[in-house]
């Protein structure tokens, strides 16, 4: 077991992650990820969509993001970080629970003043909903900085954080807890997509100069409920939403790397966010699931750094 790590050199050594080391005392979930612990880049832990991620994984991702970085046009200087938690009144202002109830994770604990007579600290149901909930996605951060106020020019933005989704299903690749790159601009009617499309035309260069072939993807997304389908079908028609699709593991037919999305004016309304005199800001992301570029990196790659582009080895 993991919690007895330091008790064997055999499982510190298999916990570091050191390539060729097998296994550790979890039960991997399946042949994908073995491969992958094989291959010293992730350790598993008891819970599917939950991966740890090795010195190894680390340093690449760290170059990774630094391509993404030189990408920007707006000479970000790199992302501001989230954390992996966000005010529950932002994301409430956002509608999230609204469209993805079933995706949102949230945060219990017990009244920090005060311990009532007789509480059994083991019962869950005493704990109580805290003001912060996990965070769905990172530019979520970033509309309420600009809310209840009238901006006059487009605002780029450049950020990160580790985000959470209920998945149900659990496949390599379907990660609950992962981490999420995203430039975002709050900007006019106009620019809004222009500046969507300009990245999905980056993305598709970039991509290739990593060594991915990604096909562009019209998508929708998860929608929940009763309107779920109409918002779907909505999403699709308007072209709001395109995916970078690459397989992730070798029987994967394609999963979803990158998202280019346009919100319309969805969230400039809901943070009364006004572009100069011509109503409501609309907004766009170019969001990139980091551990997901990752997997699909290390299919195309394989093991050795050495057989990789010169950019990320
Ligand atoms: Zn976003």
């Amino acid at each position: 077991m993991i919690g007895t790590m330091t008790e064997t050199t055999a499982e510190t050594t298999a916990v570091r992650g050191q390539e060729g080391t097998a296994a550790t005392g979890r039960d991997l979930p399946d042949e994908a990820t073995a491969r992958l612990v094989a291959g010293g880049w992730v350790l598993p832990t008891a819970v599917p969509g939950l991966l740890c991620h090795t010195a190894k994984f680390e340093a690449v991702l760290a170059r990774l993001q630094a391509v993404l970085t030189a990408a920007d046009p707006s000479a970000s200087p790199g992302p501001v970080w989230y954390p992996p938690v966000a005010p529950r009144a932002d994301i409430d202002r956002a509608q999230y629970a609204e469209a993805f109830p079933h995706l949102l994770g949230s945060v219990h604990a017990l009244e920090p003043d005060g311990e009532p007579a007789g509480l059994d600290l083991s019962d869950d149901s005493a704990r109580r909903p805290a003001d912060v909930v996990l965070a769905p996605a990172v530019c979520y951060g970033v509309y309420p900085l600009l809310a209840d106020s009238v901006i006059t020019e487009p605002v780029f933005c450049d950020v990160a954080g580790t985000c959470y989704r209920h998945e149900a299903t659990s496949e390599l690749g379907r990660y609950r807890s992962f981490r999420m790159r995203e430039f975002v601009t709050v900007c006019g009617e106009t620019a809004a997509p222009l500046w969507r499309d300009s990245w999905i035309t980056r993305c598709e260069k970039l991509f290739g100069e990593v060594g991915l072939t990604v096909s562009v993807e019209p998508a929708s997304d998860p929608f929940f409920g009763p309107g779920g389908r109409f918002m779907k079908t909505s999403q699709i028609q308007q072209n709001l939403k395109f995916e970078f699709v690459v397989p992730v593991r070798a029987d994967d037919a394609g999963t979803a790397i990158a998202s280019a999305n346009c919100h319309k004016e969805h969230l400039g309304e809901r943070f009364a966010i006004r572009f100069a005199d011509r109503g409501w800001a609309h907004s766009s992301c170019m969001a990139f699931g980091l551990e997901r570029i990752m997997l699909a990196l290390i299919h195309a790659h394989g093991d050795t750094l050495a057989d990789w582009p010169d950019a990320l080895a």
